[in-house]
């Protein structure tokens, strides 16, 4: 049998709006299916975090409730987090984890949620519209289609770094005024969408398949 492939869940049992937990039961679908067994750990507060033990890392929408717990958590997972980042390690964020990977999220009540500040992006609260309803985006996997909902509106800092997921046909994305949706820096994903994003089959093959090529290069 292959080998095993380890995700970790950063706060599963916090972090999961909308059927994002479907992401992960998906991946280990595809995973399955190329002949590889899946763990998969809860990373919830206070749990041992070392990211490089792991071939995918998954962070889950919140409301902002749970973001603001989960934001107290956080700083002891940067150093590691940044590292498993930078070496071009599979991760995926959807919605109140991909605010969290930027510096801050401003919330509706004015609460500034410290990020995790590994990636150039921050996110702000702005009162005439709630972005919520079904998307649609093209990205360099093909067409994707899912479901947003969300107060906060996410802008890149330095958008030379950072690459957008994907260029809205219907729905906000990241915010009303930039026309795209979610983000990509090495082989880390950012994105809004829900519903799970990973129905979409394109994207999830895609990941499942840089899990796969990462490990490879990991244990060449
Ligand atoms: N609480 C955040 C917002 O409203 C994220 C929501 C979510 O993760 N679904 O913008």
């Amino acid at each position: 049998m292959a080998d095993t492939i380890r995700i970790a869940y950063l706060y599963e049992d916090l972090m999961n709006t909308y059927g994002d937990s479907g992401d992960v039961k998906i991946l280990r679908y595809w995973l399955n299916r190329e002949g590889h067994p899946v763990e998969v750990d809860n990373i919830s507060l206070d749990a041992p975090f070392d990211a490089s033990q792991y071939d995918f890392v998954f962070f889950g929408g919140g409301q902002d409730y749970e973001q603001t717990v989960v934001a107290k958590d956080l700083p002891r997972l940067k150093e590691t987090l940044t590292d498993y980042i930078e070496a071009g390690k599979p991760m995926l964020a959807i919605c109140g984890g991909y605010q969290l990977l930027g510096s801050y999220y401003m919330t509706s009540g004015g609460t500034k949620i410290p990020g995790l500040d590994i990636l150039p992006l921050h996110t702000v609260f702005k009162a005439d519209a709630r972005m919520i309803g079904d998307t649609e985006f093209e990205t360099e996997f093909g067409t994707v289609r899912a479901f947003e909902n969300h107060s906060g509106r996410t802008y890149f800092d330095d958008p030379d770094k950072l690459q957008p997921l994907g260029k809205m046909v219907q729905g906000y994305g990241n915010n009303p005024d930039d026309g795209v949706e979610g983000m990509r820096y090495k082989n880390t994903f950012g994105s809004y969408s829900h519903g799970p994003l990973l129905r979409n089959e394109n994207i999830a093959r895609a990941i499942a398949k840089l899990i796969l090529e990462q490990r490879a290069t990991v244990t060449a």
